[in-house]
């Protein structure tokens, strides 16, 4: 190890290969080379990095996969010049937020097959990520602030614990690839069309009843969902109440499609009470009549086939979530939603 760090030292070499040497400790040495910038450190015995590393400020490619390590070492923090950082299977559980704000100009964080519980909001200043990858670890949540990484483009949480994604992440807009295998997902958040660009989707093993509105119209050149939970289109019986609408309901409806036209008073007037237009801002439209609604709505889905309705290669139906306003738009001649029975 030390010939090659010597060799290294005088042949000016911009990168070192240490991988599978059975190393404990980094040589001090190391240090030394100030013009690397790839270190491959992977498969050995490594617990911990010396401070003097920090001098390796043209580093941009770090591979410490395979090591003993227990957290993800604060030097780390200092080599602004990172790009791309393998950390994975080590033993880490913490990742520590002060680290995350030196790595400025990272653009793939491995940290696959490790013990981390959560993720810090702080990685929010990782703005030039474009690979995310955490796979195998113990996830339970994932901060909002990854809606913050604009240039995100593809991530992996599979086989963690999480139950939920946070809807930021569809702010994430060059996103090509989502993985969440393996999860305890039981929906995923609305508004998932925002990603525009998405081919990948793997939800496969998780707890999903269905899929989020207007899902069939994305992009997607792969989906995975085997193993979820999904609604199947079984014939039950049921008695349709007759719907009466609340006030606030009937009113939010009006002033709603009023919206709708340019030339009308209550477009005009809106925006000049912004507590209102916040109220109404969560208000959606119905699948069969288009029309807008705020709070009240019949739960809906409708089946999607894969081939012939998103031209993918695999033939498999998918439950798509839609909401129609009324009883008036579900029994209407010829349209395709089905009522979601709870049983
Ligand atoms: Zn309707």
């Amino acid at each position: 190890m030390a010939e090659a760090v010597v060799r290294a030292l005088y042949g000016g070499s911009t990168s070192l290969n240490l991988s599978s040497k059975k190393v404990r400790e980094v040589p001090q040495c190391v240090s030394r080379l100030s013009n690397l910038s790839v270190l491959l450190l992977n498969n050995n015995c490594i617990t911990a990095l010396p401070v003097e590393l920090l001098s390796l400020q043209q580093l941009e490619e770090l591979n410490l996969g395979n090591n003993a390590l227990k957290e993800v070492p604060a030097v780390l923090g200092h080599l602004e010049s990172l790009k791309k950082l393998y950390l994975y299977s080590n033993q880490i559980t913490l990742v520590p937020p002060e680290v995350l704000d030196g790595l400025q100009n990272l653009v793939v964080l491995n940290l696959n097959h490790n013990q981390i519980q959560r993720l810090p909001p702080e990685i929010k200043s990782l703005r030039k990520l474009r690979h995310l990858s955490v796979l195998d670890n113990k996830l339970e949540e994932v901060p909002d602030e990854l809606g913050l990484l604009t240039e995100l483009s593809e991530i992996n949480l599979t086989s963690n614990q999480l139950s939920f994604l946070p809807k930021q992440l569809y702010q994430c807009k060059d996103l090509t690839k989502l993985h969440v295998a393996r999860n305890k997902l039981t929906s995923l958040p609305e508004g998932i069309r925002a990603l525009t660009k998405l081919q990948v989707v793997d939800v496969a093993g998780n707890k999903l009843s269905m899929f989020p509105i207007e899902f069939h119209l994305l992009p997607l050149k792969e989906l995975y969902c085997e193993g979820n939970r999904f609604v199947r289109c079984e014939p039950v019986s049921s008695v349709q109440n007759v719907e009466v609408l609340t006030l606030k309901e009937l009113v939010a409806r009006f002033v709603l499609s009023e919206d709708r036209n340019r030339s009308s008073l209550v477009h005009r007037m809106l925006p000049h009470y912004p507590s209102l237009s916040a109220l109404l801002a969560s208000g959606s439209c119905c699948a069969v009549c288009l029309g807008p609604f705020l709070t009240t709505w019949l739960e809906c889905v409708h089946f999607v086939n894969l081939r012939k309705d998103m031209k993918m290669r695999r033939s498999l139906t998918i439950p798509v979530r839609a909401l129609l306003c009324s009883y008036t738009c579900f029994n209407r001649k010829g349209q395709v939603y089905y009522g979601v029975a709870t049983r």
